[in-house]
C-alpha cells in the first residue's frame, strides 16, 4: 500500500518521533529533501485475502521473519509490506499521535508481493542463470513497517531486531553490488488499491536514480529504453506516461529507495514499483515476475554492463 513519502508527512513523523521517543536519532537526517505531495490511496490489501492476512502463529525468530539472500547480480530486491506473521510478544502498533490513513500511520499489507518478491527472485535466475541479491519482510505491517525511519517503523524493541536486519542487510547488499559492479538496480516491490491493472514508478522524479542520470542522460530514466519504458513495451500499464510525467503523489518513493537511492553516494539507482492487484495476485504473479525478469535483463544489458 502507499509506500511513499511526502515532505509534510515526514515532517510531521519526525515531530511525533522526538515528542514520543524523546531522543533525536541520527538516521533522521537522511530524511531531508523528500518531495512529494498529500495522497489519498486506498489500502493494498488482495480481495479475498483478508481473513488469512495475519497469521495465527508468531515468532522471534528473525531469520525467519526477515529473508535476506546474498546474490550474484547487480540487482536488489526488497519487499518490505507483503509479510503476515506477528512477532512473539508484540502488540499491534498503535501510531499515537500520528495522522491515520495510507500516507501516515498505516498498518494494512501490500497484499501478495512477498510471494511476488520470491517469484521475482526465481524469474530473474531463470532469465540471467544468477539470482538477485533480496530482503523480504514477512513480518505484517501491523508490527514493523520497514519502509519508515527507526523511529515509526515499531513500537516495541522485540520488533527492533527484524528492523535492524531488514536495513543492515539492504546496505550490506548495496555496499557489495558498488564494489563488485560499480553501481546496478535496487527494486522496493509494493501493492497499491489504486488502480488495479497499473504499475506506478517512484523515484522521487528522477532523485533515487541520479547516477544512471548522471552517466546516461535524461532518456535512461524518461525515454523508451528507460526502465519502465521496458515494461510499457513488455504490455504493462505504466505510470508516468510518458515517462518524463510527474509521479503520481503518494507513490513518488519511500524511505526505502530514498534511502539506498544513487543521490546517495553509497546508494545505487533504486525505483519504488506499486503494484495494481491484477499484477500481484495469485493467478498472475508468475508472468508479472517473467516479465519484470524479461526487463531487468534489458535495463542490465544497455546500463550495468557485468561479467555474465
Ligand atoms: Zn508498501
Amino acid at each position: 500500500m502507499y509506500c511513499g513519502n511526502d515532505q509534510q508527512n515526514l515532517r510531521r513523523w519526525n515531530a511525533i518521533a522526538l515528542v514520543r521517543r524523546l531522543a533525536v536519532s541520527v538516521s533522521l537526517s537522511v530524511l531531508t529533501g523528500y518531495g512529494v505531495a498529500q495522497e489519498k490511496q486506498v489500502e493494498g490489501e488482495l480481495d479475498g485475502e483478508r481473513p488469512k492476512a495475519i497469521a495465527p502463529r508468531s515468532t522471534s525468530n528473525i531469520e525467519e521473519l526477515v529473508l535476506v539472500e546474498r546474490g550474484m547480480l547487480p540487482v536488489m530486491i526488497s519487499a518490505p509490506h507483503g509479510g503476515i506473521l506477528r512477532i512473539s510478544g508484540v502488540p499491534a502498533r498503535k501510531g499515537e499521535g500520528m495522522q491515520p490513513g495510507p500516507a501516515g500511520f498505516f498498518t494494512g499489507r501490500d497484499g501478495g508481493t512477498e510471494e511476488l518478491a520470491q517469484e521475482v527472485v526465481q524469474a530473474i535466475e531463470k532469465k540471467l542463470g544468477a539470482r538477485p541479491y533480496s530482503v523480504i519482510s514477512r513480518a505484517h505491517r501491523r508490527y514493523l513497517d520497514p519502509n519508515r525511519p527507526a523511529e515509526i517503523a515499531y513500537e516495541d524493541d522485540d520488533a527492533k531486531p527484524a528492523y535492524e536486519r531488514y536495513h543492515a542487510n539492504c546496505r550490506a547488499h548495496c555496499d557489495e553490488i558498488i564494489s563488485k559492479f560499480r553501481g546496478g538496480l535496487f527494486l522496493d516491490l509494493h501493492g497499491q488499491g489504486s488502480s488495479s491493472q497499473t504499475v506506478f514508478r517512484g523515484t522521487g522524479n528522477g532523485k533515487t536514480v541520479s547516477r544512471l542520470r548522471e552517466r546516461f542522460g535524461e532518456e535512461s530514466h524518461t525515454g523508451d529504453a528507460s526502465f519502465f519504458g521496458i515494461l510499457d513495451t513488455l504490455g504493462w500499464r505504466v505510470y508516468p506516461k510518458p515517462y518524463g510525467g510527474r509521479e503520481q503523489s503518494g507513490f513518488t518513493g519511500g524511505y526505502i529507495v530514498q534511502t539506498y537511492g544513487s543521490h546517495r553516494v553509497e546508494g545505487i539507482d533504486a525505483i519504488q514499483l506499486e503494484f495494481g492487484s491484477e499484477y500481484r495476485n495469485e493467478a498472475n504473479r508468475k508472468e508479472t515476475a517473467a516479465v519484470l525478469a524479461e526487463a531487468v535483463s534489458r535495463y542490465l544489458e544497455i546500463y550495468v554492463p557485468y561479467q555474465k
